[in-house]
């Protein structure tokens, strides 16, 4: 399969660029050997929001000391469910986007393995060339 461009990883650093790129009419395959949308979505930012929220209102009541009194008793198992539910459905949900755009998904480990390429990202020329006919790109 013909390619234009190829991310290894569907973090939000390629997803942003691969939705463009496949919307201006390119060819985009992500490759993903975990969860679709990367760490901030599944493991990072949004689980961290959703898992600290209920603890900065508590610190933010205790802020108030006789004017609210008692103490807020937080769930974790309640909470767990609930960042659950919000956040396992993400990947699933990136997915259908990144199809819909006609971005072509393939869970494997990329690797690139054309040693040119590696000394184009040292010489920090990569970006004004073309990478097609240099990127030799494995998934197992
Ligand atoms: C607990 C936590 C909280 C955070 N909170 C915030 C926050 O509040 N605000 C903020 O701005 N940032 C936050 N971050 C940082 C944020 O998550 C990262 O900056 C962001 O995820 C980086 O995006 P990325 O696409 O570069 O990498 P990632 O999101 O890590 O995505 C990389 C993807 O590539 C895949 N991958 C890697 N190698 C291969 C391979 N060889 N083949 C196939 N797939 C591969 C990985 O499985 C992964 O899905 C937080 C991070 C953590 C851990």
């Amino acid at each position: 399969m013909d390619f234009d461009v190829i991310f290894i990883g569907s973090g939000h650093a390629s997803w942003h660029a691969a939705v463009m790129l496949s919307q201006a009419g390119k060819r985009v395959a992500i490759i993903e050997e975990d969860t679709i949308a990367g760490t901030c979505t599944s493991y990072g930012c949004d689980p961290k929001i959703l898992l600290d929220g209920p603890f900065e209102l508590k610190n933010q009541l205790r802020q108030y000391p006789g004017i609210i009194n008692g103490d807020v008793d937080i769930n974790w198992s309640a909470l767990m469910d609930y960042k659950n539910k919000i956040i396992n459905p993400l990947p699933v949900q990136l997915e259908q986007v990144f199809k819909a755009v006609g971005i072509t998904i393939i869970k494997g480990h990329g690797q690139l393995t054309d040693k040119i390429l590696w000394r184009l990202i040292q010489i920090n020329i990569l970006p004004r060339i073309s990478l097609l006919p240099l990127v030799n790109i494995l998934v197992d």
